[in-house]
């Protein structure tokens, strides 16, 4: 049995170096920078107006006010899109301008048409501005040449929203992985399906589904598997042809019908670690064939789910090239006492409100999926502890 933090060295140091891809900045969401990107040009490409109103020279409002105005002549305007194109400004000039349009040569502020008062082509001026007020300088926000990502960081809506004001249409990112989802089990059922008695539905394999999507992987499910050798070792030979990394959901445990470590090794798998100390999940079997791994999760819905969360998911998102690979942490304060008794660490299954309160989301057991209708984070109980209501926490956020 080895501890989460050496199992999942072992999964990412296993994994391959990353593939990049090239691909819109329209489907970037959530992918993976594979190279660094420099900003191409300078933010705001060149000086221009942040209001409407008139392009000046700030000397020349001297000591305006409402009662004592300075008149300007107003001798044209530059609307957003143009360049004006007469001559420079002069002293006693102004030129009409629009929030964005590029300040003219010779202006060095801008008087917003609020503190202005038009009296044919002369504009009175009600207030005086200083030097470069209502001026958004060119470079003021981003300088050309400054890192805008790094390798390995994730495309954030924020991220992307800066490339699109860099004209940038394609982006370099981390091939994303496939991940093959077997669900091993004679009891399990299809959606849709009459159950016999005895016979459960297969939710396995949806589950982990969606938090493999989540993770930026490609989700593929396959046909449900008996508890045979050879049917788990065909399941395993089509998932491992096609796919990058294989989940497995059940048959790793200690019973007569576990096959999948057998299985994997029949197809010239190498087993690395069975069993992390962790609850639930301690059956999580990890090995590798070719560059391929496979993550042998455990049958238990609730087993299956945490062990993917805490070492499946940091495999899906390294293999794209992710520096960032663990659950974000939150900060909360506990609402309930909650104890582990055990001997291994427990994440439990919780809910974390918009005011940071903390409390269990429902029963806390590997089998029992109840919780999750409720649970947005983990909260990892060391062993043998007691929180109390009150206690300042750190979760997991999963969701
Ligand atoms: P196992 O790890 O195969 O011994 O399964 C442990 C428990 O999880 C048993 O109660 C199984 O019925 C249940 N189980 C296994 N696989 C699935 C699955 N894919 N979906 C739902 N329950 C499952
Ligand atoms: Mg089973």
């Amino acid at each position: 049995m080895i501890e989460l933090e050496a199992a999942l060295e072992r999964v990412l140091s296993t994994l391959p170096s990353p593939v990049s891809e090239q691909v819109p900045l329209s489907d970037s969401l959530d992918r993976i920078a594979a190279a660094p990107v420099a900003a191409p040009i300078s933010l705001p490409c060149f000086d221009n107006s942040a209001m409407d109103g008139y392009a000046l020279r700030s000397t020349d409002t001297g000591t305006a006010t409402p009662e004592n105005p300075v008149g300007l002549a107003k001798v044209g305007q530059v609307p957003a899109g143009a360049i004006f194109s007469g001559p420079a400004l002069e002293s006693g000039q102004c030129i009409r301008i629009f929030t964005g349009s590029p300040l003219p040569e010779g202006a060095d502020a801008v008087i917003m048409q609020e503190d202005t008062r038009a009296d044919g082509e002369t504009i009175l001026c009600l207030d005086t501005v200083k030097p470069w007020e209502n001026v958004r300088l060119a470079g003021e926000d981003l300088k050309r040449g400054t890192e805008l990502v790094a390798s390995g960081d994730r495309l954030t809506a924020g991220r992307i929203a800066v490339m699109a004001a860099f004209g940038i249409p394609t982006l370099a990112v981390g091939r994303r992985p496939k991940v093959g989802l077997v669900a091993t089990g004679d009891e399990l059922r299809e959606p849709g399906a009459t159950l016999k008695p005895g016979e459960i539905y297969e939710s396995n394999r949806r589950a982990l589904a969606q938090f493999v999507v989540r993770a930026g992987g490609l989700p593929v499910e396959y046909p449900l598997v008996n508890d045979r050798l050879d049917a788990t070792t065909s399941a395993l030979r089509r998932a491992f042809d096609e796919c990058d990394i294989v989940a497995t959901s059940g048959g790793v445990s200690v019973g007569e019908h576990d096959h999948v470590k057998a299985a994997f090794e029949a197809l010239g798998g190498s087993l690395d670690f069975w069993k992390v100390r962790i609850k639930p999940g301690k059956p999580f079997v990890f090995g590798r064939v070719r560059e391929k791994l496979l993550l042998g999760l455990p049958g238990n819905p609730i087993s299956a789910l945490v062990t993917f969360l805490l070492l499946a998911r940091p495999a899906i998102l390294r293999f794209q090239g992710a520096t960032e690979t663990a659950l974000e942490r939150a900060p909360g304060v506990l609402t309930e006492d909650l104890r582990n008794h055990g001997d291994r660490r427990h994440f439990m299954r919780v809910h974390l409100d918009g005011s940071g309160q903390v409390r269990s989301a429902g029963m806390q057991a590997s089998h029992a999926l109840g919780a999750l209708l409720d649970a947005n984070a983990l909260l990892d109980l060391p062993p043998n502890c007691a929180l109390h209501a009150g206690d300042p926490v750190s979760v997991l956020r999963i969701d």
